[in-house]
């Protein structure tokens, strides 16, 4: 597709999200420059930011904007100063808001080991050899995030409950995902999922063996979760597409990215029944290293390559900032948090966007 004119809401947030979609815009726009595209990029408030300065996480003028947006790439939000604030004030209700709004029920979130960075990874040599290349499915609009919490007084006093509920339809169509996803890959799929204790997850495995029914040509696998987190570690090898809920998924996909040796590597998309999607990194705000120009912004480059691929389904763009990436860490270039004892040679965030932006104009 040549000369594409399209509109990104860019939603920076806090901490280091900024800086971290600063890089990834400056991408997109050699990515234009390249390609002849146009990207038209509006930002919004979303929320500590836009609590400071409207009273709420997640404005309605940001999710108009979102809406009205062919694509939105997202930094992170949160942070100590709004930590006290009560649940439906803190900034990452922000994130279930957006979420819930744009309908984007699936998050996928692609792990794997570049194999310049297995000195990185705090696997054993032997397995870090091995590499793994892993994507995780999660189920984004349903589960204990979205269901009914509260406070009561019990019978030993006051007491706090959070609801675990997911529906046939919204099992079945993460599900599909995840098979059609598997269908493009290796044709393997584990489900992940506690039936051996959940009533809720008892649902989700009937449901995911009706579906693997209708795909015949894809092997199938349950997985326990507790299961699942040790065999992450002990062989993350054997495993190519993972499904799983809104909270299992959350979980497992950190551990994920700390195996492949940084959690500042790791993107992720959010889609919907439509081609628009909210692209992020799948850490948070870093407010440990936020204005220190330490943030890796890997992650966040890598998920405005999704959005090329998944969103634009300009597949060559995609791969050529995929390429820049993996170019990049091959010529040894490292941000602290992948630097593995020499963080002396560290480049900064934005030394880091520069190299990657040569590497795409090369
Ligand atoms: P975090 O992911 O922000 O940080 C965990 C650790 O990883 C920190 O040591 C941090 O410095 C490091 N790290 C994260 N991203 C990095 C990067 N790009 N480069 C280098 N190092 C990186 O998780 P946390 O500390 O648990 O949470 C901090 C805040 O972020 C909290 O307010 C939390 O609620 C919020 N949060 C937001 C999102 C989101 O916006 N999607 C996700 C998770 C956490």
């Amino acid at each position: 597709m040549l000369n594409l004119k399209t509109n990104i809401a860019l939603l920076k947030g806090d901490g280091i999200g900024p800086e971290i979609v600063d890089s990834a815009v400056a991408v997109l726009k050699k990515i234009g420059e390249v390609f002849g595209h146009s990207f038209n990029f509006t930002a919004y408030p979303i929320g500590g930011e836009a609590l400071d300065l409207t009273g709420v996480p997640l404005p309605e003028e940001t999710l108009k904007g979102c809406l009205a947006s062919d694509s939105v790439l997202l930094g992170a939000v949160g942070g100590p100063k709004w930590d006290t604030l009560p649940g439906n004030l803190r900034p990452e209700r922000a994130l279930l808001g957006i979420r819930a709004g744009l309908g984007l029920y699936s998050n996928i979130r692609p792990a794997k080991l570049f194999p310049a960075l297995r000195e990185a990874s705090p696997l054993r040599a032997e397995l870090a050899e091995k590499g793994f290349d892993l994507v995780i499915v999660r189920e984004l609009t349903g589960g204990i995030y979205f269901g009914e919490s509260g406070r009561r007084t019990g019978t030993n006093g006051p007491e706090a409950y959070d609801t675990e509920c997911y529906s046939e339809t919204e099992i079945k169509r993460i599900g599909r995902v995840a098979f059609k996803l598997a269908q493009k890959r290796s044709k393997r799929l584990t489900s992940v999922d506690k039936a051996n204790v959940l009533e809720s997850s008892r649902l989700w495995r009937e449901v995911m063996h009706q579906l693997a029914d209708e795909y015949p040509d894809v092997a199938y696998a349950d997985l326990l979760v507790d299961n699942a987190a040790m065999q992450l570690v002990k062989n993350p090898a054997q495993f190519d597409v993972m499904v799983t809920s809104n909270m299992f998924g959350d979980i497992l996909s950190d551990e994920a990215s700390q195996i492949t040796g940084s959690i500042g590597l790791l993107p992720s998309s959010s889609l919907g029944d439509g081609t628009r999607g909210m692209y992020e990194p799948i850490h948070g705000s870093a407010p440990d290293i936020a204005g220190t120009g330490k943030a890796n912004p890997i992650a966040t480059v890598l998920s405005a390559a999704m959005m090329l691929r998944d969103s634009f389904f300009l597949e060559k763009e995609a791969k050529t900032v995929e390429n820049a990436v993996a170019n990049v860490l091959n010529c040894g270039y490292r941000t602290a948090d992948i630097a593995a004892g020499k963080p002396a040679e560290a480049l900064s965030t934005a030394e880091m966007t520069e190299k990657i932006l040569d590497k795409i104009g090369q």
